[in-house]
């Protein structure tokens, strides 16, 4: 991994690189860029086809029980009404009337300042209760010695969700307790930790806002519908409302009738599609992370309602984790998190999380829910349509029940991006130490396969040589020419972008054998290798 100095910072340096290299930009960046919104450039929308491709052919095209579906983005607005996302898909959302700034209330934490053996006067208290850190009645309390010098709270801090969120809740106290003049230990600040959905209404006054650093203005948690809205025909009153989507999966629960009387198919079967969807998110962060528009891969994997549905569940677990692992993402930075039993919707039998470790904390790439028959259930009694399938075996009618593996394209190619990151000393060929970056795709995700090099460019045999191979490559495979600049600054720009490999067309091709130099990317080591072994090769590792 990377040799940079802390999470932000190798953040700052993958933003970057893809800005350099133009993987990712902001959307509308002439305009000052717009919040929550992405465009993938030349090497970006290579990379992400290449998660696309590689997922489509592994879930779809190379397995007997996947069928594919591309259903359209704004459907009837009935179907959002049944499948629970008018009522319910919804954030809870926390103002800073003072900033005007906007707070996912769960990713808002806080903590009750706490200070054991106590030593504080009057002025502190007077301090405490005219910044609104404590109720009036408590200072009164306090400058009455009404209080067990044991542990006293003195107030609130408050920080956003972060990979260091505790230790910043704790740089706080330290401050507060600097700022009032109070003496004492601390307690740590984890035996108070909630987040804003937790507070009580007595303590949100009491909490300060992340924006200013005072309390106050904070709001009450209330619901927020992530959904976005448009209208559909010349009328834009309440009657032609309509959505974008905020999943695919639902287009998949829609036409599950469609693909039964036409697909031939037989259950277990998954129906899958890759498309994009859209959310309002009140805090889109941490680059393509979380986004307002990003793109889905999901699959609903429908099976008979007396399957063992655990068994199916755990199968889809492992399967998807050998997939991550096949396009090269670390095992290491792989985990997995079960949704605790009493957060999970009454519907839902279970949902295990495969967690990824990004630069900014450990969290979820790729959600694997076991749904029962919730949503089929649900269209049918919205739509007055059956979803029942007919199994020939039993002769019995009956509505399957379904495992939803979802997963974000964006997500995992932040995933890829952050995993092949990495920064090192080498040595050029005079012993000189510099920097090089390289990302570490694996041949799968790479957006360029191989780079055609001829060593000279003024040497019409080599360039002809290298310009039919180039040819030839590229009927198959994404390869780049280059023939600007010394060899070794060709490699190193090669490797800031990810390509495995780079073939040089030199006198030795011409004048010996035919033979090309193969650099690898990541030992940089040269060998020789002919035509036939280099398509041998891209055939074996780029499937
Ligand atoms: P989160 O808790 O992070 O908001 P979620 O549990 O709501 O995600 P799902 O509704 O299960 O997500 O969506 C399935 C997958 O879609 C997620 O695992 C993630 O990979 C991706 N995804 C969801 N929301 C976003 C987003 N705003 N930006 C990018 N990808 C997303």
């Amino acid at each position: 991994m990377a040799t940079a100095d802390s999470p932000t910072d190798l953040m700052e340096r993958i933003v970057a690189l893809c800005k350099r290299r133009g993987f990712i930009f902001q959307s509308s960046e002439i305009y000052g860029g717009f919040n929550g919104f992405f465009d993938y450039g030349p090497l970006g929308a290579e990379l992400k086809k290449n998660i696309r491709d590689c997922w489509w052919d592994d879930m779809v095209r190379r397995r007997d029980d996947i069928v594919g579906l591309e259903s359209s983005i704004i459907m009837h607005p009935k179907v959002w009404e049944a499948s629970g996302h008018v009522a319910g898909f919804t954030d809870p959302l926390v103002d800073c009337k003072v900033s005007k700034q906007r707070y996912r209330a769960d990713q808002l934490f806080f903590a009750q300042v706490f200070i054991e053996n106590v030593e504080f006067g009057p002025e502190s208290i007077n301090a405490l209760v005219d910044k609104g850190r404590i109720k009036k009645e408590y200072g009164e309390a306090l400058t009455n010695g009404k209080f067990n010098p044991q542990s006293v709270s003195v107030g609130y801090v408050s920080a956003l969700e972060s990979e260091r969120t505790k230790e910043e809740l704790n740089e706080k106290a330290e401050e507060f307790k600097k700022k009032f003049q109070i003496r004492g230990q601390l307690r740590p600040i984890d035996r108070t930790l909630h987040d804003m959905t937790e507070a009580g209404a007595d303590e949100i006054a009491l909490i300060p806002s992340p924006a200013t650093g005072e309390p106050g203005s904070l709001t009450p948690p209330r619901s927020f519908n992530m959904m976005f809205q448009t209208n559909v025909g010349a009328m834009t009153d309440g009657s032609s409302v309509a959505y974008l989507r905020p999943e695919t999966a639902q287009g998949m629960f829609v036409d599950f009738k469609n693909v039964v009387d036409t697909g031939r198919v037989k259950l277990p079967f998954g129906i899958a599609q890759i498309g994009k969807s859209f959310r309002n998110e009140i805090t889109p962060r941490n680059f393509i992370f979380r986004s307002r528009e990003f793109e889905q891969m999901e699959m609903e994997y429908f099976i008979h309602e007396d399957a063992d549905w655990k068994k199916c569940h755990d199968e889809w677990i492992e399967w998807c984790k050998n997939w991550l692992l096949s396009i090269g993402l670390p095992e290491s930075h792989l985990s997995l998190y079960a949704h605790p039993q009493e957060k999970l919707a009454f519907y839902s039998k279970g949902t295990v999380d495969i967690m990824f470790q990004y630069p900014f904390g450990v969290q979820e790439l790729w959600g694997i829910a076991a749904r029962g028959n919730y949503d089929l259930t649900q269209h049918a009694t919205a739509s007055g349509k059956p979803m029942e399938y007919f199994d020939e075996a039993t002769k019995k009618k009956f509505v399957p029940h379904v495992i939803e593996p979802a997963v974000g394209v964006d997500r995992i190619l932040l995933a890829a991006l952050c995993a092949a990151y990495a920064e090192e000393d080498v040595k050029d060929d005079k012993g000189n130490v510099e920097k090089r970056t390289v990302l570490r795709f694996s041949p799968r995700l790479a957006p360029i396969k191989v780079a055609v090099l001829p060593l000279m460019k003024n040497k019409p045999e080599i360039v002809d040589v290298a310009e039919k191979l180039y040819r030839k490559l590229k009927r198959k495979w994404n390869v780049f020419y280059d023939e600007s600049g010394a060899i070794g600054r060709r490699y190193r720009r090669q490797d800031e972008i990810g390509t495995p490999w780079c073939v040089t067309i030199d006198f030795e091709t011409i004048e010996k054998d035919g033979t090309f130099t193969l650099r690898e990317r990541d030992t940089m080591q040269q060998k020789r290798i002919t035509e036939t072994e280099l398509f041998q090769l891209l055939e074996e590792k780029v499937y």
